[in-house]
């Protein structure tokens, strides 16, 4: 607005537009003068958010999409109830809950997944549109997972989106964008609705530290999310979690590393990122962050079948959680199958031992269900398996 020769402020009323009322057009943001609307779409100005291309529905609800960014696409899920990983860790209002026993684990699959396409949208088509499982004044309760990079450079072995490579880095405003896109076709209300946000989708948020930590603050300031409701998590960049540190607690999402190994040796071999910054440089560096008072560390461990559900490894992680001293907690992830990835899911039985240890050892350990797995919307499995 100021290379305009409008006043700053002008522009907030801009933002207002595109990030509470979620308006698409110049000429819809009824704050600026008319006179002023019409200058700036006669100086060719636009004003928008990235626009869903397309939508898969999964059995389970889970909805992924292609989000257009420039002439990309990279992948948002919305989970409706979530998927338990925020389990335990302060954000929900009863306390700890328990996924239900045989929730966690799924069949393996045995063909391919089938895909549902349900639409090819443009932006503003959220207008006329009521989604299936939701009526305008039900109360919704559901976690977006959106991505920070397209592709990822991190190459973890067991990881789809690994496979892309690094393509490039979303800017603040295509990841923020990603989730305005999803709470306009679901038309939440944000504020009322328990919206939980996780940057976990395609991408390692803290090789994108700017652009990833801009957006969390657009959410926070402009669209209205709470970052006490919104997780990052990281492969264990530890500069980007040393830079984290020195953000104010009240500004910042919470944290989740991805430990997936008991020692340093299995991880180097499934995230070959540990011989740079092995696990104790890792939980150094998170022990700078300042907490929250009932916030909590959380620690993913995703179970490769044969590889990391050893019930010894059971043993040696709650072992190097305690020894850590953080308040922390334990997200297990069943391993989601990848097509060319050589790894196996592990047995239902192996991953109730697993959990089953963690709650002998008194740590504080959830099953995240899977989401989407039909649809590839799972962990780890965002990958463009679809080209438009
Ligand atoms: N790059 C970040 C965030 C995106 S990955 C990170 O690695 O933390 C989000 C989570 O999915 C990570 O904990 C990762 O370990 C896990 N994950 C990756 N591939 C998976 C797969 N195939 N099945 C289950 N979880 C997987
Ligand atoms: Fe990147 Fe995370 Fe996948 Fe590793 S698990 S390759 S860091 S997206």
């Amino acid at each position: 607005m100021v290379q305009t020769g409008e006043p700053a402020w002008r522009g907030h009323q801009i933002a207002e537009a595109v990030y509470r009322q979620w308006v698409t057009e110049i000429s819809e943001i009824t704050t600026l003068p008319k006179s002023l609307r019409e200058k700036l779409v006669a100086n060719d100005w636009q004003v928008g958010r990235p626009s869903i291309a397309q939508t898969f529905r999964s059995v389970d609800g889970t909805e992924r999409y292609l989000v257009r960014c420039g002439t990309e696409t990279v992948e948002t899920v919305w989970m409706p109830e979530g998927d338990d990983g925020e389990s335990g860790d302060s954000t929900e209002d009863s306390g700890p809950v328990e996924p239900a026993q045989g929730e966690a684990v799924q069949p393996p699959m045995l063909r391919a997944p089938s895909f549902r396409l349900l639409s090819g949208e443009r932006v503003g088509d959220h207008k006329s549109r009521q989604t299936p499982e939701s009526g305008p004044s039900e109360l919704k309760r559901a976690t977006i997972c959106v991505s920070s990079q397209i592709g990822c450079a991190v190459n973890c072995q067991f990881c789809l989106t690994a496979k892309l490579g690094l393509q490039r880095n979303l800017t603040a405003g295509e990841i923020a964008g990603q989730v305005v896109s999803v709470l306009a076709r679901h038309n939440v209300e944000v504020g009322r609705d328990r919206l939980n946000l996780v940057f976990m989708g395609m991408g390692e948020p803290f090789l994108n530290y700017d652009n990833f930590m801009s957006a969390a603050r657009l959410l926070d300031n402009d669209v209205g999310l709470r970052p006490q409701r919104m997780t990052v998590s990281t492969s264990g960049i530890v500069p980007g979690i040393e830079r984290f540190a020195q953000e104010p607690p009240e500004i910042r999402p919470k944290l989740a590393i991805s430990l997936n190994a008991p020692n340093d040796a299995i991880r180097t071999e499934i995230m070959p990122i540990n011989s740079k910054w092995n696990i104790e440089a890792v939980i150094d560096a998170v022990r700078k962050l300042k907490l929250r008072p009932r916030e909590r560390i959380t620690f993913e461990y995703v179970l490769l079948g044969g590889v990391t559900d050893h019930p010894e490894h059971a043993k040696e992680v709650a072992r190097l959680v305690r020894r850590t001293g953080l308040p922390a907690k334990v997200n297990l992830i069943a391993w989601n199958p990848g097509p060319g990835i050589p790894y196996k899911m592990p047995t239902p039985e192996s991953v109730e031992a697993f959990r089953a240890s963690f709650v002998q050892a008194g740590i504080s350990a959830f099953l995240r269900k899977p989401r989407g797995r039909d649809i590839y919307a799972a962990c780890g499995q965002l990958k463009r398996t679809v080209e438009e």
